[in-house]
């Protein structure tokens, strides 16, 4: 398997995996852009949102509000965004599908 995620997911890449349990994994973005840049994603390989079936509305869900409980975790009562890209021209650079957790400096609107 190619993807980086999947090699993160199954430790066969390091990175800093600060949430984990039998649906989704969190870790630390190597290329932070913030005080607090996570990526929360399921552990099965879906490569876009655009790919979710109907059966993964749970899985959507439950990844959300794990990010939620992990920005409460580190201290993010304040505010913290969670950011999904879709798509090349969104941004999205990894086909994994991942959210951004985002958090420790003042957000700006629009994102860019
Ligand atoms: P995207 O642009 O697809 O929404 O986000 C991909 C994110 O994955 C980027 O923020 C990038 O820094 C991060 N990333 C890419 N490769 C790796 C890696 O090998 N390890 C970690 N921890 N993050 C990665
Ligand atoms: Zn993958």
């Amino acid at each position: 398997m190619e993807c980086i995620f999947c090699k993160i997911i199954n430790k066969e890449v390091e990175s800093k995996i600060v949430y984990e349990d039998e649906k989704c994994v969190a870790f630390e973005d190597i290329n932070p852009q913030a005080p607090c840049h996570i990526l929360v994603v399921p552990k099965r390989h879906i490569p876009a949102l655009r790919d979710a079936e109907e059966d993964d509305k749970e899985l959507l869900g439950h990844i959300l509000k794990v990010a939620s409980k992990i920005a409460l975790e580190r201290g993010l009562e304040k505010g913290y965004r969670i950011v999904l890209n879709d798509g090349g021209e969104a941004g999205q650079a990894v086909f994994h599908m991942h959210f951004h957790l985002l958090g420790g400096r003042i957000m700006k609107w629009p994102p860019g």
